[in-house]
């Protein structure tokens, strides 16, 4: 059900223009990012002189996974590289959550008739 929205009050409409501005002004702030997720597992390597071949556990590795244009995408992630793809989601998901609080201000706003 959508959220009935008449017309605003027009400090209403003041204060969300001034919501709107930090908004934008957190946009601008955003930094490095990309999509995907991160996962770690286990992975035996094949070789037959290897420890893995003879233990329950694997190599740990950590996985970066994703769809790109339609493809599932599946990497491994260097150790010394984790945090800072673990930092550029973390602003994928930041920048999501400010798309989504505009987009509920400009709909108010469109609406809003002023
Ligand atoms: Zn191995």
């Amino acid at each position: 059900v959508m959220e009935a929205v008449g017309m605003l009050e027009k400090s209403e409409v003041k204060k969300l223009k001034k919501e709107r501005e930090k908004i934008l002004k957190e946009v601008r702030g955003i930094g490095n990012l990309m999509r995907g997720s991160m996962y770690d597992r286990e992975r035996k390597c094949g070789g037959k002189g290897c420890w893995c071949s003879k233990s329950e556990n694997g190599h740990p590795e950590t996985m970066l996974t994703l769809h790109f244009k339609g493809e599932q995408i599946g990497i491994a992630v260097p150790k010394e590289k984790k945090e800072e793809v673990g930092a550029m989601m973390k602003e994928y998901d930041k920048l999501w959550e400010l798309i989504e609080k505009l987009t509920r201000i400009n709909l108010k706003l469109i609406r809003s008739d002023r």
